[in-house]
Parts: C-alpha cells; structure tokens; sequence
C-alpha cells in the first residue's frame, strides 16, 4: 500500500480524499493555489505545497508543478479529484514515466473515451447500446441529409470536440438541417478549432441515467447500479440520486452488466460512469467518464461501500474488496449539489461566510469545504457542498433531505439552497416524474 498520496485537487473532493487517506493510515499531501493558502484542504492534510498562483492554468491544472510536488513530499500516488486534471491523459502519462502512481484509469483508456466519436465506437464495438446515428464525422450537407432521414427527424448535430453541452443543434427537418448544420460547423469551429460534427437521433424527453462501474485492471468489473441525474441545468447537474426511480431490478441487472462487462473486456481500473439517455425502457450510451463523478456518494450509500477507498486499494495492486453477488443496494440516497450562487438567475456570489453550520443526523452526509469565517474565492467552480441523504426508501430520504436543509446555515454569501426547499415542494419531485428538460421548464415557469 501507498505510504503517502498527493491530491491534486481543492475544495469538498481533495476533503473526500483525504478521509479516505486518513482511515487507510495513509498521509496526505495538499496542493494549493495562493488564494487557497487557507483552504480547509490545506489545513486537513498531513503536509501541503503550494504550487502556484490563483488562476488554475497556473496551479491546479500545472502538471510541472504538481509532479515536483511528489518529488519534494515523496508521494507515490496522485489522487486527481474530478475536474481539473482527472481526465487528462498526458497528466496520466506523465506521472506514469515519473515512477508516480496515477489513482484511475490508464491514459490510454482516458484518451479513448476522450475523442466523443472513438468513445460511441468502442462503446458499440463492446455491446454498449449508443443513439441511433452518424457512424463517425458527418463531412457535408448531403450526408447529413441522408444521415438525418436514415434515423428520422429530429435529430441533433454534435461537435466532435465538444464538451460541456456545448456545440450542439437540434434540427427538425431538411430545412432545418440545413441551417443547424452550418451554424454547428462554425460554432464548433470557433470554440473547439475542429469543425467536425456528427449526428444523433434527438431524444425528446430522456431521463439521464448513469452506471457506475468499477474494475481491477485485470479483468474483472462489477456495476453498482443508476443514479439518476435528470435534474439539470444547462447540461450541470443539480439533483442526483440512486436508484433511479424509472429503472426496475431487472433493467438494472441487464445495462449494468452490459457495462460491467465492457469495463472487464477492457481490463479497466478503478471507478468510471457510463452515461445514457434513458426513454421508453431504452439506454442510449452518450459518453464514459474516467474518474470519480460529483455524485458518487450517492452510489456509497445504498451499497454501504467507500468508492475512494476501493479507487485506492486497486491502483496499488489489491484485489476489489466486493464482487457482484456481494453488492445490494439498501435504501434510497438523494444529493443536492450547493452552490454559492444568487437564485433565480445563478450568478456565482463568492465572498465570506460569516457562519456556516452542517446539518446532521441519522442518514446525513455534508461534503463540503466551508467553515465559519472562510472566504470563497471567485476563480474556482461554485461547487461549496454537497448535502446527501440515505433512508430506508424514496420518500423517506425525501424528508430527511428537506428536514436537514432545514438545519443548514450558510450566512454571508448567497447559496442555491432555497432552489432545493422550493423543488421538494413539487409533486414532480415528490413522485420521480421528470426528465432532462423538467428543471429548466420550471425555472422558466418559477422566475420567467
Ligand atoms: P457534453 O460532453 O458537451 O456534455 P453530451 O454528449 O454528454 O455532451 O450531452 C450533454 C447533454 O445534451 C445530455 O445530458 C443531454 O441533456 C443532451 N443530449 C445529448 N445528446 C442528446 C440526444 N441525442 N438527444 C437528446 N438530448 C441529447
């Protein structure tokens, strides 16, 4: 086992690491900023660096320095977080020639899943169902014309490059088509250099519903079941929870081992997401993530098992600690992502939080970096918590979540918690109906 591992991250997930680290006996290594010298990462973990100056081109995201940091501390292991630099291969590679352990996947596998065409093509290639579509680059209009009747209107165009939600064209006929695509061309264009596009079915009223898989490296994979992350606005999720309330044991059973039996063919290491839209009994792969997710504690509490932990134990050659016939899910799990950022209109609001106090209490989780008198910096995410619930079932993590938002006190900056009070009100909410547009539809019927 490691001795010593450096998370390459800040904020509530470098806090998750380093619990993690702590129960393992393990030491931990911060690195920091300098607008994040007084970071509770920074206070939490054994030893700390600061690896360069507020914006995070210049620190979080500075492999040099983040590698001379192992260097200085003699970490043997980087934990990379999600964000920043946990889905950058030469990140990945570059550790690797440096004797450095990388906690996730190889960089090959980062770099597959990368590049959104060669992702659907190993996705297919390995049973993984994928949208309806364009078998690659769509190079004019007359394909896409073809493309586009082959599959049945509508349809959206998709850049190749793409990330973020960003890059995207929905088309409901020829006419339609034929302006979206050029229009998608030379967004894609500007935003990415790279103006190939490709083609989906468009689905019209999915749900987003994600397996979370994870493997050893040698072979053998399992699946821990849905979270289902619908609640989203413009493509950032805000709600998540497991198990999907649309998603039966038996559909359950048949996608996850799809996926677990993908990530084994490919000898996969350690915890990844596929993603799907989700319509009429349908999973439609859209893309894998190669890292810990922001939901992931969802995942931790209906199987009871701590996914960094086993992120760790793996990448230092130990066997998984589950198999697939030991993983039941017990109960429901809800998370509501915090933000420090004004309601209605989200504009990010950093500044002091003269108080903050942590809700608690049987089936509570806080994962957040705040404290009392902290100040939260405006070059980051707005990401400052997350609250996640577990109860015997849905409706009983639905009033455990509303009774322990009423106990959060975030004084001094502006948060979305009072989006979560207003949502659970809704019948929607309260009953599992929604899908990826239910959430923007009503903050526009909410707030106009
Ligand atoms: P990005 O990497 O830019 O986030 P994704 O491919 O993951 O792009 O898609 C982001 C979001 O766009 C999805 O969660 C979904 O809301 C919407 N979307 C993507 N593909 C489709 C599709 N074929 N039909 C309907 N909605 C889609």
């Amino acid at each position: 086992m490691f001795e010593k591992i450096l998370i390459a991250n800040r904020g509530e997930i470098a806090l998750r690491v380093i619990r993690a680290c702590r129960e393992m006996g393990i030491k931990s290594v911060a690195v920091h900023s300098t607008a994040d010298a007084d970071a509770m990462h920074v206070r939490m973990a054994d030893e700390s660096v600061c690896i360069g100056p507020a914006p995070s081109s210049e620190s979080y995201l500075n492999k040099a320095a983040i590698i001379s940091a192992c260097e200085i501390t003699g970490a043997q292991a980087v934990h990379p977080g999600y964000g920043f630099l946990s889905e950058n291969a030469s990140f990945a590679q570059a550790l690797e020639d440096h004797g450095i352990t990388f906690i996730g996947p190889s960089a090959e596998h980062i770099r597959i899943m990368g590049d959104k065409i060669t992702a659907k093509e190993t996705a297919k290639a390995l049973g993984i169902p994928v949208v309806p579509g364009s078998d690659g680059g769509v190079p004019d209009f007359d394909t896409a014309r073809r493309v586009a009747e082959g599959i049945g209107y509508p349809v959206i165009i998709k850049a190749t490059a793409g990330g973020g939600g960003r890059g995207m064209k929905v088309a409901r006929n020829a006419e339609e088509l034929e302006i979206a695509f050029r229009t998608a061309r030379s967004e894609a264009k500007a935003a990415f250099g790279n103006d190939e596009v490709y083609i989906e079915k468009y689905l019209q009223k999915p749900r987003h519903i994600e397996i979370q898989v994870f493997g050893d490296g040698k072979g053998r994979a399992v699946h821990l079941a849905e979270r289902d992350c619908s609640l989203q606005r413009r493509h950032q999720k805000v709600f998540e929870e497991a198990p999907g309330p649309a998603i039966t044991p038996k559909m359950r059973a048949e996608i996850g081992t799809i996926c677990a039996n993908a990530v084994a063919k490919i000898n996969y290491i350690g915890a990844g997401t596929i993603e799907f839209l989700y319509e009429d009994g349908r999973f439609y792969f859209i893309e894998m993530n190669t890292r810990l997710q922001v939901e992931h504690p969802v995942t931790e509490y209906i199987f009871g098992v701590d996914l960094v932990r086993e992120q760790i134990r793996v990448a230092a050659g130990l066997p998984m600690s589950f198999t697939q016939d030991e993983l039941e899910i017990n109960g429901h799990a809800i998370e509501v992502r915090i933000n420090a950022e004004k309601i209605p209109n989200f504009s990010p609001c950093p500044g002091k939080v003269r108080m903050f106090h942590a809700p608690g209490g049987f089936g509570v989780r806080m994962d957040s970096a705040l404290y009392s008198g902290y100040t939260i910096p405006p070059y980051y995410d707005s990401l400052i918590g997350k609250l996640i619930v577990h109860g015997r079932d849905r409706p009983e993590a639905l009033a455990r979540l509303k009774r322990a938002l009423s106990e959060l006190i975030i004084d001094g900056v502006d948060s979305s918690v009072p989006l979560f009070h207003m949502l659970l009100a809704e019948p929607d909410i309260q009953n599992g109906e929604y899908n990826i547009h239910w959430l923007e539809k009503w903050l526009a019927e909410q707030f106009g």
